[in-house]
């Protein structure tokens, strides 16, 4: 596979070396495919619940979108929750909203509970308004949040300026839940947990087809074949490749960011401008890592897997932006660029269990750009439906049966 562009958080994230996971194996109760955070979290769980193990990854671990998105946790659906509700209805954005609380929990737990050094902090997330009608957006989201009971509260214009250091924002809904991380430092420190728990995880190994075989199924990969119980689909902007049926559901969408040289420290909380297009944070070095403008790009990145390129008007947009709404920042170097592939599905929900038609086979995917808050609990959900075993906690928005037939 071609060499992807450099991302701060693989190239910064220091040495590693995954404990080798030894030969091959003719068996396994279940194979994962992808190293990502859906993947290693599926591979920790079902290794956990006694089950034999098998992971692999066309690349080095971690080196997909979890390597190499903006480090943000925000919980809550992709889109607005009004927009969930009008879409889904009430009890559904609630359910999803239970759903990404409880990843929040589960990974604060996680981290304390295995020392984990990925940067993790609550310091809250700010949604800002450049428009009337991202205002709009703020206030009916902040009259359901209330209804929910779910924390959030309203910026006036002064407040922005006030908390951001720019006149450019009209009014924000600030989210203390919302979170920041080390992506690639959670992602390795759950394949240390999965391989503790006996789990092999293979890098450099390429899954080229799933097949039937008798009670089993046959995973071809780059390193020879092996039979499985269970084969889980982690591979998210990637899953269609072996998934043709949904190829119009889980649509590869390449994003781009960049991090900047050490600021003087603006803000310690994430933000969100632009409709969820543009999104930022600086880091405790004074970095900032800003991610978006892909709406600057022709095709706004959508049918692309190729994490191995930059988009043009992509890079100039993300360069200019900084600079254009805080004056402080005018002149600041750019020391990293990198783009990575995202899955977006047609209702903007992931796909979490089985696959329909295709007996044994289960998926994660399709996070909509928003995989943070999902993919550490929809790993281990779809680990424990694989086994047979009841998921931790689940949303009927998720299930893949809503695409059966290809389509919603
Ligand atoms: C630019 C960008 C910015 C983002 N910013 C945020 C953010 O700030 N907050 C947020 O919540 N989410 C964000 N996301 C989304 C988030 O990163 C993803 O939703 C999440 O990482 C998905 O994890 P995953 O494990 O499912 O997929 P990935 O991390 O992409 O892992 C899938 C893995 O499968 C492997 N694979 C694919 N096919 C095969 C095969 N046939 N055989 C073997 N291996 C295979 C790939 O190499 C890859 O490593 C962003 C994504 C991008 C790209």
């Amino acid at each position: 596979m071609t060499e992807s562009t450099a991302s701060f958080w693989l190239e910064r994230a220091g040495s590693w070396q995954p404990q080798d996971p030894g030969a091959l194996p003719a068996r396994s109760d279940v194979v994962v495919i992808g190293g990502g955070m859906t993947g290693l979290r599926a591979a920790q769980r079902a290794a956990a619940l006694g089950a034999h193990v098998v992971l692999l990854e066309q690349r080095a671990l971690v080196g997909g979108a979890t390597g190499r998105n903006g480090g943000h946790v925000v919980a809550g659906p992709s889109d607005s929750t009004a927009a969930t509700v009008r879409l889904l209805g009430m009890a559904a954005a609630r359910e999803i909203w239970d759903f990404t609380l409880h990843t929040v929990s589960a990974m604060r737990d996680f981290v304390a509970a295995e020392n984990a050094d990925c940067d993790l902090k609550f310091a809250g997330t700010a949604l800002l308004a450049f428009a009337e009608h991202e205002l709009a957006g703020f206030e009916a989201d902040a009259a359901l949040l209330q209804t929910m009971g779910i924390a959030a509260q309203q910026w006036s214009r002064a407040e922005c300026a006030v908390r951001t250091h720019s006149d450019a924002f009209i009014g924000g809904l600030f989210y203390p839940h919302g979170g920041q991380l080390w992506p690639a430092k959670l992602a390795r420190a759950v394949a240390v947990a999965a391989a503790r728990s006996g789990a092999q995880l293979f890098s450099g190994v390429q899954v080229q087809a799933v097949t039937a075989d008798g009670a089993m199924l046959r995973v071809q990969t780059s390193a020879g074949a092996l039979q499985a119980r269970a084969v889980i689909h982690a591979s998210n902007g990637w899953a269609r490749r072996l998934l043709p049926e949904l190829h119009d559901v889980l649509v590869p969408v390449r994003g781009q960011v960049l991090a900047t040289a050490p600021a003087e420290p603006m803000w310690d909380f994430g933000l969100v401008a632009n409709d969820g297009y543009e999104y930022w944070r600086q880091m405790a070095d004074g970095r900032i890592v800003l991610g978006g403008m892909r709406w600057r790009s022709a095709d706004m990145g959508r049918d692309c897997d190729d994490d191995t390129q930059l988009d043009a008007e992509t890079a100039a947009g993300l360069r200019a932006f900084l600079p254009a709404h805080f004056a402080a920042l005018a002149g600041l170097a750019v020391e990293y660029e990198w783009s990575g592939v995202m899955c977006y599905t047609p209702d903007g929900q992931p796909l979490v269990g089985a696959l329909p038609g295709r007996p044994g086979e289960y998926i994660a995917a399709g996070y909509t750009g928003h995989g943070m808050p999902l993919a550490f609990m929809a790993g281990c959900c779809v680990a424990e439906l694989a086994l047979g075993a009841p998921p931790t906690i689940m949303a009927n928005a998720f299930s893949p049966k809503r695409f059966a037939n290809g389509t919603l």
